[in-house]
């Protein structure tokens, strides 16, 4: 018989950590606590199978599940000596999601189920606490009319805000009890007339209700939106957690509160965590109420008390559970706790999300604490997330004044137009704008608009409220809880104090520091701490392939030598053509109807191409550096514009018809297929025979200084090994020539890019005349897919929606099938020449996935855009450690 049913509580764990996939990760650690002493509410745990099985048979269960979860429902009872649906004690349930991996607040959850007219009488009694028994009543009715029965959640909320205004209260806890059964009374009738159906009154009803409800929402909009953002499969689906209730509302023994064993912003290894007395752990997580942080370190003056200070004994059984978890797991953790008059108990546990900066930190912190491995701690950093620690702060040398300060949620500097809406901000952003969406607190409902917006900004809420966690999971700028901004949605504006800032007007967020500037303030890329640094040394102790950058400038090669780049994987000669001294000349070139004219022509280029040469080879001096020949088809160094073409007739003397009659004749219709690549070396030879020159020129000379240079001069776009047979031949005779005159020798060597399917496939033929490939994998995918570069920007989306695609391939490679082009071209190429060095300067060469697919190919460097060297260079170690 098939196991659908998993208990856990005291004595009775069925599952362990080790079962995420089936328990879901609530549930998996729910079971191990309590394994190893936590103190859990009791209960059961539905397993992810019976919600694939739900799916697959048109929302219904397997038959043994109803008599697993009454027998499961009965051993919680028998534990705690409650019964559900008693009129005596009755027991209480929670019924919440749980996937794999955390999906904050996209799912649903059901709290303080079993309530009905009697029970809520019987829960007075045992608590003699009325107020608190048609608290939890009304809350529960809320809750289920919404998420099971389908109800607009606004309507009841309306009611009862209404009902605060004609009492003058503002708050929830100062709804009376007599009130609050008015209220309930009201709600009923409100369910009744609105849905046309009672409010259930039979716990098991209300139960079984419930799971499904929980189950339907593994398919609700903004989960499936959520997975779609974070690539979590629609098969996993979630699992269900049907846990006793504990309650954190019970007067002021009472509280409840979320901590996270580290700092998640920094990293810093300190306690860290916000409370609310006499609370629920809704008013936390939604920001409905403002929570106070939980030790005295964090206290900053005017906060109140800490539970430190309130509660000092359950603070030090609290501190020993967070010891005891991180020492268990070996992670950073975050808890969810409630204390119910008096008692603690953990409500969950898991991995905690963190800032890349704080990622960074804790790992190499917990390498020096002997908690992990140097290996571990390489793995422990997300590649992709590092991205994140090379986001802009606010210029330092910049002068503004703060507007308003928050709390630091997520970090980056931003600026943006105000909106007000997730989906004003996903239009606006549409239309290429840059938006912040300041919100009073976001919901589930948001995310769309917080994925498209640069910042976010809410004025309730603290670190661990929805738009705090959302965001930093993203990477985005955030700042929560910035209380004197006065929202109003209506107006689409808000105000602080005097100054209104109205929808459309550009604030900056500083979501390192909390604080918010009216306009736009100037940024700067961050300085990279002592632990990155770590990081990035134990990454370069263990690759074994080498990090190169893609850089056309000296500036960006310095960049990216900085960041660790080991030389320059791609130089692109044909950005320096577009420079404003150059393009006449350029154009001359292009112009010209022979040979001789189009050498004067570039004889004008030459030294401006040295000089380029000079800068680049000088910054990179001792790495290599792989010059590419021009690469794209003439057409487009062309003026278009009117204007562009008398100016450039009038400096050059060729009429206004003739310009344009050329123009016509080097239009192509597929200009990526076109007279470009070592097409152009072949039928104009004096081009590249000039970039030969002006590259060669500047290593010697720089070499004749005393400056050790390595220049390795690519031919692009090769698909017969004849192009590269005679382009070589000219390479060589050229550099040859140079050195000769310079009188000094130069290592330098001729290679070139794999960049289409007939080169692969005659790899072995190419390999003959080439000391290096280079994998250009973003001609590559076009060729292979034949899909325009230029073009699929219209229906990748689509593609990737649709799922005929699982992400856009000029991202990430396509391991099926340009990863085995690159594999055939590997294994050719090696097959003619043993030791042929081989790299890659595509944009995949700067993608985690593939990094680590390239490994097993045994490349010798990736080459990347300068800002994503330092991904590289971790990926590259993680792609070794993978291996293992
Ligand atoms: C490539 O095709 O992968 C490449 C690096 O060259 P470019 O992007 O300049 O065509
Ligand atoms: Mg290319």
């Amino acid at each position: 018989m098939k196991k659908y049913v998993y208990l856990f509580g005291k004595e009775f764990s069925e599952g362990n950590r080790d079962m995420r996939n089936l328990l879901g990760g609530k549930g998996c650690n729910l079971a191990e606590m309590s394994t190893i002493g936590v103190p859990v509410p009791p209960g059961f745990t539905i397993t992810t199978d019976v919600c694939t099985y739900f799916y697959q048979n048109n929302q219904t269960y397997p038959r043994e599940l109803e008599r697993q979860v009454h027998e499961g429902l009965r051993r919680v009872e028998d534990i705690l000596d409650k019964k559900f649906g008693d009129t005596k004690n009755p027991l209480l349930l929670s019924v919440r999601s749980g996937a794999r991996v955390s999906m904050p607040g996209m799912m649903d959850t059901i709290l303080n189920l079993g309530l009905n007219d009697e029970t809520v009488m019987a829960l007075t009694k045992v608590t003699n606490n009325p107020r608190f028994a048609w608290d939890s009543y009304r809350r529960f009715i809320q809750m289920y009319s919404n998420v099971v029965m389908g109800m607009d959640g606004e309507i009841l909320e309306h009611i009862l805000e209404e009902k605060k205004k004609s009492l003058h209260i503002r708050y929830d806890y100062e709804l009376s009890e007599i009130v609050l059964q008015e209220l309930v009374h009201e709600f009923k009738k409100k369910v009744q007339a609105k849905i046309g159906q009672a409010f259930p009154t039979d716990p098991k009803e209300q139960l079984w209700n419930a799971i499904g409800a929980v189950f339907k929402s593994w398919d609700i909009p903004r989960a499936r939106t959520y997975r779609k953002l974070n690539n979590i499969p629609e098969d996993w689906g979630t699992a269900v957690n049907v846990q006793s209730m504990v309650f954190g509302n019970l007067g002021e023994t009472s509280a409840t509160g979320v901590a996270f064993t580290r700092d998640p912003s920094t990293g810093e290894n300190l306690f860290y965590g916000e409370y609310l007395i006499n609370a629920q752990g809704e008013d936390v997580v939604a920001g409905i109420r403002t929570p106070h942080p939980i030790n005295k370190a964090r206290k900053k003056s005017g906060d109140a008390l800490s539970l430190e200070e309130t509660m000092p004994k359950l603070y030090k059984e609290l501190e020993g559970i967070y010891n005891k978890l991180e020492k268990h797991y070996r992670e950073m953790q975050d808890l969810e706790f409630t204390i119910e008059m008096g008692k603690l108990w953990l409500l969950q546990t898991r991995t905690g999300k963190r800032t890349a900066r704080a990622a960074v930190r804790i790992a190499i912190d917990m390498e020096r604490e002997g908690l992990i491995s140097k290996e571990e701690a390489l793995l422990r950093v997300d590649p992709y997330q590092l991205d994140q620690l090379l986001h802009p702060m606010l210029d330092p040398k910049a002068k503004y004044t703060a507007l308003a300060t928050g709390l630091p949620a997520s970090p980056g500097a931003v600026t943006g137009k105000v909106v007000f809406t997730a989906d004003e901000a996903e239009s606006l952003v549409h239309d290429g704008e840059k938006v912040i969406l300041v919100r009073i607190e976001t919901s589930p409902e948001d995310i769309h608009g917080m994925h498209a917006a640069e910042g976010i900004l809410t004025s309730r809420g603290g670190m661990t409220s929805h738009a705090a966690v959302v965001a930093r999971g993203m990477g985005k700028c955030c700042i929560v809880g910035c209380g004197v901004l006065e929202i109003d949605y209506t107006k689409e504006q808000f105000r602080v104090g005097e100054t209104v800032i109205r929808k459309g007007d550009f604030i900056t967020l500083d979501g390192g520091r909390g604080i918010v500037v009216i306009g736009k303030v100037p940024t700067v890329k961050p300085k990279l701490d002592e632990y990155f640094q770590t990081l990035m040394s134990w990454a370069d102790k263990i690759r074994t392939m080498k990090v190169r950058t893609n850089a056309d400038t000296p500036h960006d090669a310095k960049v990216a030598r900085d960041f660790g780049a080991e030389g320059i994987g791609l130089c692109r000669t044909e950005h320096m053509f577009f420079d404003e001294a150059r393009i006449q000349a350029v154009r001359e070139m292009i112009f010209a109807d022979n040979s001789g004219a189009r050498r004067e022509a570039l004889d004008k280029i030459l030294p401006m191409q040295k000089g380029d040469f000079l800068g680049i080879l000088k910054e990179m001096q001792d790495l290599p550096v792989t010059i590419r020949l021009l690469d794209p088809p003439l057409h487009e160094f062309l003026p278009r514009e009117d204007m562009e073409i008398e100016d450039f007739s009038k400096k050059s003397g060729i009429t206004v018809a003739q310009v344009k009659t050329k123009l016509s004749h080097l239009t192509e219709f597929n200009p990526m297929l076109g007279h470009r690549g070592c097409r152009l070396g072949v039928t104009y030879p004096e081009i590249y025979d000039v970039q030969v020159q002006a590259i060669m020129e500047a290593a010697c000379e720089l070499t004749k200084a005393g400056t050790h240079v390595i220049p390795e001069i690519m031919i692009p776009l090769v698909g017969m090994y004849q192009e590269l047979e005679i382009l070589r031949a000219s390479t060589i005779r050229i550099a040859d020539d140079v050195c000769k005159k310079y009188k000094v020798k130069v290592p330098y060597t001729v290679g070139t890019m794999i960049e289409l399917p007939r080169a692969v496939v005659t790899a072995d033929e190419i390999a003959e005349y080439a000391d290096f490939f280079s994998f250009g994998t973003n001609d590559l995918t076009q060729t292979t897919y034949g899909f325009s570069r230029d073009d699929a920007g219209k229906f990748l989306p689509a593609y990737v929606d649709k799922k005929i695609l699982p992400e856009d391939p000029f991202v990430s490679m396509d391991l099926k099938g340009v990863g085995e082009l690159v594999r055939l071209g590997v294994m050719k190429g090696r097959g003619r020449k043993k030791n042929l060095k081989i790299g890659i300067c595509g944009e995949h060469g700067g993608d985690p996935k593939t990094i680590f697919f390239l490994q097993k190919l045994g490349l010798d460097y990736v080459s990347c855009s300068p800002y994503r060297v330092p991904i590289a260079r971790l990926s590259a170690a993680q792609a070794v450690l993978q291996k293992q």
